[in-house]
């Protein structure tokens, strides 16, 4: 039982759902000697619309693995003899609240330092808020917990930021200076439990955890996602009980496409990928896959929620190397989480741009360039009906279940953004809707690279969607699960291009099978090398931290392979 006279400190979880790694968590512990009151705000603003297109900000399957991942938290909280203290509404309002609600002093906050404006500005709210308080409450927000390499530890400033122009300058410069990863903090194995409030010395109401239905509720976008929200068209289970934002939830969904948020299933992940599975042993063969559960290691969505420690998956790859020795794919997934990194510290430098039309290009934009806006065309696009399967099937995997690949992403952002033509904000905010991984830097900032508006130091990166799918979908197995019906289509040539197909009727039907195309996409076949080599070239990169070695193929995650 807490001692009344005793100081508090409230540890405002945000993007840092977890125990392990977890910096304010462990300096609220100190700073109050266990005396900590967890706090997590459903921030309604999340759940309202979009900033330009009016998309639910977040819609039902991040909504669903946000829920799960707070849960979650609640329940390692209370294990440890706390709890934690749930509200729906604006930290600004609610934290404040809370701690005049209580019998005992709250002296300091400590959470997490985000990078984003929505965030910062939130942040701004709420230390305002606490200085209009009778008693002084110190906050401390404190970087570290999202980025791989603390921002202290980099060898340049973030404002400044020359190496950030390319992402290979960024890299080499870190791996050159070897500079290293600092080692996660420990979880807390014992807490204490949670003061009273008010006269008569109550219980502080912990509160429920909202339902998908009443988040989803929050922006009244019923409508919206009964037309965007798509259903797995091989799944045979559940019967759909309610149409409505929750008629895709989880239990109607095959289990094998489903992934569950919260620290125990995000670092049961990582036990699989590495220990178990060793699938980390051939992630660069692999990672460019489509179907099934382990061609990449799918950290994200933990890693966007916090569930994850980056620092935490780091150092668990160097115990991974140190037993079963390190090769390229060990390195290629801290390579990707350099990405990770980089794009956070691209956010850091350039704030609101990330956000523009034009993007880090400022006044050098293009006028000449179309950025078109027309919905009716954009929902082609956003309800899977573009005529390119490859484009297609992505989309429908994106909206029937919350994820796509990154070889998808790159796909269905090139071809809405250089084949449709259409502002690139358009596809970025539908992703923050959807994904269930979504982050506000990764998203935005590969949006612009894709778009040509961001640090992509070649200029006219373009994906051939046709080309794509024939290199990375050879047999048409992936285009197929999204689209059965394109199982009746001769070969892969077809399953690319349906509306080419001239056959006998009452087999293939495009308008009653599929769809004609939105545009053109110019596409030969040149002889079929693409579909031996993958069309990737060889060319070399030098790890500067690890001996110099150089592998093959250093094509970033943004390779030049299409
Ligand atoms: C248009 C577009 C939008 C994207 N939006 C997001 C987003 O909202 N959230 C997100 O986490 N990723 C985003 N990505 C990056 C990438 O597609 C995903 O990180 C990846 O597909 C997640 O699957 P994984 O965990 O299996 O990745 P893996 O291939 O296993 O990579 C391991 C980790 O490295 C990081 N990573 C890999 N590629 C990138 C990259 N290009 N940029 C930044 N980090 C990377 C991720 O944290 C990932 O979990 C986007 C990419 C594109 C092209």
């Amino acid at each position: 039982m807490a001692d009344n006279n005793q100081s508090f400190s409230l540890v405002w979880f945000r993007g840092d759902l977890r125990l392990h790694d977890n910096e304010p968590l462990t300096m609220a512990i100190k700073q109050s000697q266990g005396r900590i009151l967890p706090f997590y705000c459903f921030d309604v603003r999340q759940f309202g619309p979009t900033y330009s297109f009016g998309f639910p900000k977040t819609g039902p399957f991040r909504a669903e693995f946000l829920i799960e991942s707070v849960q979650c938290l609640r329940d390692g909280l209370r294990k440890l003899g706390s709890d934690l203290i749930v509200r729906v509404g604006k930290p600004e309002e609610e934290i404040p609240k809370l701690i005049k609600s209580l019998n005992v002093p709250v002296t300091h906050l400590f959470g997490q330092k985000e990078i984003t404006s929505e965030e910062t500005d939130c942040e701004k709210s709420v230390h305002r808020a606490l200085g209009k308080l009778d008693k002084k409450v110190e906050s401390k927000l404190v970087w570290g917990g999202q980025t791989m390499h603390h921002i202290d530890d980099l060898p340049f400033q973030v404002e400044g930021g020359h190496p950030l122009k390319v992402f290979t300058h960024y890299r080499t410069m870190m791996e050159s200076k070897n500079i290293s990863v600092r080692q996660p903090f420990p979880s807390p194995s014992k807490l204490q439990s949670l003061p009273k409030t008010g006269k008569e010395d109550r219980e502080v109401s912990v509160g429920d955890l909202p339902d998908l239905d009443q988040l989803m509720a929050i922006g009244n976008f019923g409508k919206w996602l009964q037309d965007h929200v798509q259903r797995d068209p091989n799944y045979k289970g559940d019967e759909i009980v309610k149409e409505g934002p929750t008629s895709n939830s989880k239990k109607h969904r095959d289990p094998a496409q489903v992934m569950t948020g919260g620290e125990v299933a995000g670092l049961k992940r990582l036990h699989f990928y590495l220990w178990e599975g060793r699938h980390i042993d051939t992630y660069k063969s692999t990672r460019n896959g489509l179907l099934g559960s382990t061609y990449a290691t799918k950290f994200s969505p933990w890693l966007a929620t916090g569930c994850l420690s980056v620092r935490q998956i780091y150092h668990e790859i160097k115990k991974y190397e140190s037993k079963h020795g390190a090769n390229d794919s060990t390195y290629w997934v801290t390579f990707e989480l350099m990405w990770r990194d980089y794009f956070k510290w691209v956010g850091l430098k350039h704030k609101n741009d990330i956000f523009k039309l034009y993007g880090l290009k400022g006044e050098k934009k293009d006028e000449q360039r179309e950025w078109k806006k027309d919905v009716s065309t954009f929902e082609m696009w956003a309800r899977c009906k573009t005529g390119y399967p490859f484009v297609d099937a992505n989309m429908r995997e994106l909206t029937a279940t919350g994820h796509m690949s990154n070889r998808g992403r790159q796909n269905v952002a090139s071809f809405l953004t250089k084949d449709m033509k259409m502002d690139w904000r358009m596809g970025a905010e539908f992703f923050e809707s959807f994904l269930i991984d979504h982050d506000v830097t990764s998203n935005y900032c590969n949006w612009l690279y894709v778009a040509g508006v961001g640090n992509d130091p070649k200029e006219n990166r373009y994906f051939n969607v046709v080309k794509q799918g024939h290199m990375y979908d050879s047999k048409g197995e992936y285009v197929c699960y999204w689209f059965p019906q394109l199982k009746k289509l001769p070969d892969a040539d077809h399953m690319m291009q349906p509306f080419l197909y001239k056959g006998p009727e009452g087999t293939f039907s495009l308008d009653r099978d599929y769809c004609e195309p939105v545009v053109k996409v110019n596409f030969k076949k040149e002889g079929g090398d693409h579909h031996r080599s993958h069309g990737k070239k060889d060319f070399k990169i030098k790890r500067g931290g690890h001996g110099g070695r150089t592998v093959r193929d250093g094509a970033p995650q943004h390779s030049s392979t299409h």
